[in-house]
């Protein structure tokens, strides 16, 4: 299996003779063990095998495996959501005293974590922003800094990372750079090709496709030596729980992907429901189809959009004026950039509010990337929580509109915009 088309359909799984052709369900906690021997190897981690559904479930392991596939790692973990995800991947290297880096045009659940959760937890968070450059990013490392975070795509400010300059930092530094490939997917992009070596994602958006299942995934690269390097004692001094397992030195170079399940989910938890991993992997036997629509059709929205009067300004990646375009260019397939466009609405927050109402095709949602044209208005919504001064950091100004474009006609989506802009100007 060489494309990523037949990956979405065929990965990780074959049934053997007379099985179910489609991926079963094991809604099953647990797993059955002649000897108690067997089961007490399992939990050694001297054997692989399911024994629980919190470390493992052979559903979720489709999933795992078809993820792995797609972006060319070496192991996943499913989790409960993409913020699990992040939580998980940022624990199984930090602890009290570590600080990371991290684009400040992220996420505004991740920005919340990295700035407020982890700092109470002694975890210091780093932020630059999207024009930094290489020397005022180093400027921010040293010895206790643990990894360099960036979004492929940032939700909802639109701007894309370079990828080869942060990469090279991480390796100068010998830092661990991770990327949340969610808005991309790896259909568009694939940041291990680029440097990346972990990725997380949130299967709530493309990969799921649906809107019908919260879930998550951290996707190891198996790319980054851990064995020696200084900067990750948990990974190169023995674990007493594993009867003093060194995880860089016994794990591979799956060791990222192991200690997060055996250490981190095993004592958190977070884990993703069966039946969640199940309609995943459903969504994502078409994620090949969808992600170039859902891109050809923002990319009409993004044109019309652009010159409207009722418009101060759009941010599209994968438009061709667009200031990301060139980074676009050079790190997603055909330029593609999801159906992601924020565009800055005139007449600000009355004018936002309007402009919603108006809408029928577009729903009001809370979600993105669905495969139904959704808008969302984030300074009253999912970045409420964040100061004036803290939207400004994270790139989005009180105008700003994000459109999700899904997979419709595009004709229908754009004639529902232009009519619900007219009114947002009455
Ligand atoms: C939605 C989202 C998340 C969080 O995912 P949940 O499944 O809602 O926890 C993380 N990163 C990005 C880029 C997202 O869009």
């Amino acid at each position: 299996m060489k494309k990523l088309g037949t990956k979405c359909l065929q990965a990780g799984y074959t049934p053997k003779n007379g099985e179910a052709r489609v991926t079963p369900i094991v809604q099953s906690t647990t797993f059955f063990y002649e000897t108690p021997e067997e089961m007490a190897d399992l939990f050694d981690l001297k054997k692989s095998g399911y024994f629980y559904t919190r470390i493992g479930n052979p559903t979720n392991n489709v999933y795992e495996e078809r993820l792995t596939a797609l972006e060319g790692g070496v192991a996943s973990l499913a989790t409960s959501s993409g913020m699990a995800a992040t939580t998980l991947a940022v624990l199984n290297v930090c602890e009290a005293g570590s600080n990371i880096l991290s684009l400040s045009a992220i996420y505004g659940g991740t920005y919340n974590l990295f700035n407020v959760t982890l700092r109470r937890l002694g975890i210091d968070c780093r932020f630059f922003t999207p024009s930094a450059t290489e020397k005022e990013i180093e400027a921010l490392i040293d010895k206790n800094t643990k990894l360099i975070f960036a979004e492929s795509l940032a939700n909802p400010a639109i701007t894309v990372p370079d990828f080869e300059m942060i990469a090279k930092i991480c390796k100068k530094h010998g830092i661990l750079f991770m990327v949340d490939n969610t808005l991309t997917t790896p259909i568009i992009c694939r940041p291990f090709e680029w440097g990346a070596n972990v990725i997380v994602h949130a299967s709530t958006k493309y990969l799921d496709g649906h809107a019908t299942s919260v879930g998550g995934a951290i996707v190891d690269g198996g790319n980054f030596n851990f064995l020696g390097n200084k900067r990750y004692p948990l990974f190169n001094e023995p674990d007493n729980s594993y009867h003093g397992l060194v995880f860089a030195r016994d794990c591979g170079n799956m060791a990222f992907a192991i200690r997060a399940r055996v250490i981190g989910m095993r004592d958190i938890g977070a884990q993703m429901a069966p039946q969640n991993a199940f309609l995943t992997c459903l969504g994502m036997e078409t994620l090949h189809l969808r992600m170039p629509r859902h891109s050809e059709n923002a990319l009409a929205v993004a044109e019309v959009l652009k010159g409207h009067k009722a418009v101060e300004w759009v941010k599209y990646a994968g438009l061709p004026s667009d200031e990301y375009y060139p980074l676009a260019k050079k790190y997603f397939d055909n330029a593609y950039a999801s159906g992601m466009i924020a565009f800055g609405i005139k007449g600000g927050i009355p004018s936002a509010s309007k402009f919603q109402r108006a809408l029928k095709l577009l729903a009001i949602v809370t979600h993105i990337a669905d495969s139904r044209s959704s808008v969302l208005h984030p300074a009253s919504t999912t970045h409420r929580q964040l100061s004036k001064e803290d939207l400004k950091k994270a790139g989005i100004p009180e105008n700003l509109v994000r459109l999700s474009i899904g997979i419709e006609d595009k004709e229908d989506i754009i004639a529902d915009i232009l009519q619900a802009l007219n009114e947002s100007q009455k």
